[in-house]
């Protein structure tokens, strides 16, 4: 049988760091030295090639031109390859992976991100790990078929589905989780795949790359005390197309008259406002409490049990394909990459 071509893109990211070794910081990126540091991707059963981003970045600096390179990077070399893992940092790695999912429309390979919380010279780094499973599980096929057809992110012995992920640890190596959707694979003494859970593409169908991602948006995390001035120059803003609002529970919000007047102004101008809740886990249920009744009556888009990293990455994308408002609703409202139950 034929071996897969995996293709490694290095966006850059803790696990292709050095020690500087006089301050000890982490510095600079090199690819080089990375692949040097593996050997043991000679042993995979797979072909590789390796492309990196011309300056590596920390993933602190990640914004959506980066992410359209990635896209175009995939989409380049889509038919020569069987699958791509995305070397990132792990800062805003579910970012990424959110915001891909949404531009690689009708994607049927897979796409493996993942990174470390080691440099991958260190003696304890996790970084091998993680990068020799992606590899293994970016060439998983049954069938003639990938298995994984759909954007990933793997991290610590766990493939999930990206935009279902949060980083929630800056020290542990388990770093990521997805409290709202069960994990695509687990890997043990062997790679466990549940595979009732797998995205599976409807039709095979050609793929689409979006590469237009509005970013007039901003997320608002709502605090016991948020003033009212404050609240209303945000709504204000120029520009402002979109507002992923992080309420309490399951989307609760102050309901006083200002607050809610000052929401029903910015959704009569046009704003689309979701709500998303602050909790790691769970679902909104707008109109479960009298606080929430309100939101829905004037207009907010529950964002279900969506993650505010997915919310982010879906409202840039929707508002690029200038929808009426009331199919943006629905489509913000409906899973379009299995992003929401
Ligand atoms: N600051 C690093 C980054 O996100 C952290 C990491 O790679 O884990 O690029």
């Amino acid at each position: 049988m034929k071996k897969p071509n995996i293709l490694l893109i290095y966006t850059g990211g803790t696990i292709g760091m050095i020690k500087d070794p006089k301050t000890k910081a982490l510095r600079a990126f090199d690819f080089g030295h990375l692949i040097e540091k593996i050997p043991e991707l000679n042993l995979l059963d797979c072909h590789i090639n390796t492309t990196s981003f011309e300056n590596p970045i920390d993933s602190s600096n990640m914004n959506t031109e980066h992410w359209v390179k990635c896209a175009e990077i995939i989409e380049d070399n889509y038919k020569d390859f069987d699958g791509f893992v995305v070397l990132h940092g792990s800062d805003t790695m579910s970012y990424t992976a959110s915001a891909l999912s949404f531009m690689l429309e009708e994607l049927n390979k897979p796409v493996v991100l993942t990174g470390s919380q080691l440099p991958i010279g260190d003696l304890r780094t996790d970084a091998k790990e993680n990068l020799i499973t992606a590899i293994q599980i970016a060439s998983l096929t049954e069938k003639g078929k990938p298995v994984i057809q759909e954007v990933t992110l793997y991290f610590e012995y766990k493939l999930y589905r990206g935009n279902r992920t949060t980083k929630i640890n800056a020290e542990h190596f388990e770093a990521f989780t997805s409290l709202n959707y069960p994990e695509l694979i687990e890997s043990g003494v062997h790679l466990n795949i549940n595979r009732d859970v797998l995205y599976k593409p409807l039709a095979k169908k050609k793929l689409r790359v979006h590469k237009v991602l509005n970013t007039n948006v901003v997320i608002l995390k709502l605090f016991p005390g948020i003033s009212e001035s404050i609240l209303r120059s945000i709504l204000e803003s120029e520009n402002l197309q979109g507002i992923v609002l992080e309420t309490y529970g399951a989307g609760n919000t102050s309901d006083e008259k200002w607050f809610v007047d000052l929401l029903k102004v910015a959704i009569k101008k046009g704003i689309h406002i979701i709500n998303v809740t602050q909790c790691s886990g769970g679902s909104v249920l707008m109109g479960q409490y009298q606080s929430s009744a309100q939101l829905k009556k004037i207009g907010v888009i529950s964002g279900k049990d969506i993650t505010t990293e997915a919310a982010i990455t879906k409202l840039m994308y929707l508002l690029s394909l200038n929808l009426s408002k009331k199919s943006f609703k629905n489509v913000f409202q409906t899973a379009i990459r299995g992003e929401i139950t």
